[in-house]
């Protein structure tokens, strides 16, 4: 396994559609490998493998999504898509692709979701709360959207205060 490193924002890949994953092969297990040791590395919730410089439908989301543990378990989610969506909530997201920017955004409060795993098997997947945010957060990643551009209200990365909507909007 190895760390890899991560595409921040002005990097106009992480604009581009991410294509699906055809081949179930070593290389895609080889890649979901460095995924987890570089969300790993930056103690991230998710990331996508568009981060990594890899036009893939490929994510991984902890699964636990606990702050202050090091227990990390994470899902593999290749080809995901939304199969259905519940209710609505705002909360507070950032990305390792923007790490100085944090903001509210507003997404379905809970999601299922359909993915296969690394050697192409399909799986359901249910989300909530902060789980519901990281998927949708991830799937954006393979559309070309950053959490920046469904930000309803800047937060302050420091002190958590929240300012005005474009004080920290940055494209
Ligand atoms: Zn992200």
């Amino acid at each position: 396994m190895a760390v890899r490193n991560i595409v921040q924002r002005g990097d106009l890949i992480l604009q581009k559609k991410s294509r699906p994953v055809e081949k179930f092969d070593e290389r895609l297990g080889q890649l979901i490998d460095d995924m987890k040791e570089t969300l790993i590395q930056a103690d991230g919730a998710g990331l996508a493998a568009v981060q990594v410089g890899v036009l893939r439908r490929v994510c991984i989301v902890d699964s636990l999504c606990k702050e202050n543990t090091s227990a990390r378990e994470f899902l593999e989610l290749v080809n995901p898509e939304i199969v259905k969506e519940d209710g609505q909530q705002e909360n507070e997201e950032g990305c390792l692709s923007v790490p100085e920017e944090r903001g509210i955004t507003r997404r379905p409060a809970a999601v299922q979701l359909k993915a296969q795993d690394r050697h192409g098997n399909w799986h359901i997947y249910s989300g909530k709360d902060i789980k519901a945010r990281a998927f949708c957060h991830e799937i954006d990643h393979m559309n070309g959207i950053l959490f920046t551009d469904r930000v309803i209200r800047s937060v302050h990365p420091r002190n958590g205060k929240q300012t005005g909507r474009n004080t920290q909007r940055r494209r």
